[in-house]
């Protein structure tokens, strides 16, 4: 897969060069269509993000499909179950392709707590899954980060499984760094 260059500048003329799968995978970042599989609670914060305040529209991501023929992005929201896996792997497989997968929240991506015979350990057992977003719940920020590394990834066909990394939330780094600081003192 090829970058796209930059060759010309504001108030330029000519011409510009790009390779094919460079331009697809630009316009097909812009362009998902997601098949949202909920199951449980994650499903909150899966709905935050369509709110306006988080407004996950703003990606070119926000229409979603119930009929995974329509579909190229699943986001699997919530535990999935034994008995629900061969329905997950029959929906992914209806999907167009090329199609991606997100996995919302730890039980999606690990099975989280649900740490028995009923609980599928990572939907990644069951299909392939592009990003995994840790969190129980995620947070709609870290939902959207998810998002965005899922669409650098299509930008650079990237089909390598990729875990988005713990966020550092500047005020809650202050605030622990104050509370070691008053732990230091009183313990003086
Ligand atoms: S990760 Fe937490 S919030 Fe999400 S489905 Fe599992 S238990 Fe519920």
């Amino acid at each position: 897969m090829g970058k796209v260059t930059t060759v010309l500048g504001e108030g330029q003329t000519g011409f510009a060069t790009t390779k094919f799968d460079a331009l697809l995978g630009w316009a097909r970042k812009f362009s998902l269509f997601q098949y949202p599989f909920v199951t449980a609670c994650c499903g909150m914060e899966h709905m935050a993000t369509a709110g306006p305040r988080y407004d996950v529209e703003r990606f070119g991501a926000g229409a979603p499909r119930f009929s995974p023929r329509q579909s190229d992005l699943m986001w699997v929201v919530g535990t999935i179950t034994q008995k629900q896996a061969p329905a997950l792997k029959r929906i992914y497989e209806q999907m167009a392709d090329p199609k991606y997968v997100i996995a919302f929240g730890t039980c999606a991506s690990c099975g989280g707590f649900y740490d028995n015979y009923t609980t599928v350990p990572g939907i990644d057992k069951v299909i392939p899954v592009d990003v995994f977003i840790p969190g129980c719940p995620p947070r709609p920020e870290a939902v959207l980060d998810g998002l965005i590394l899922l669409m650098e990834k299509i930008q650079n066909g990237d089909r390598e499984p990729a875990v988005l990394p713990p966020q550092k939330i500047e005020p809650l780094v202050q605030l622990r760094a104050k509370q070691a600081q008053d732990a230091a003192k009183t313990a003086k």
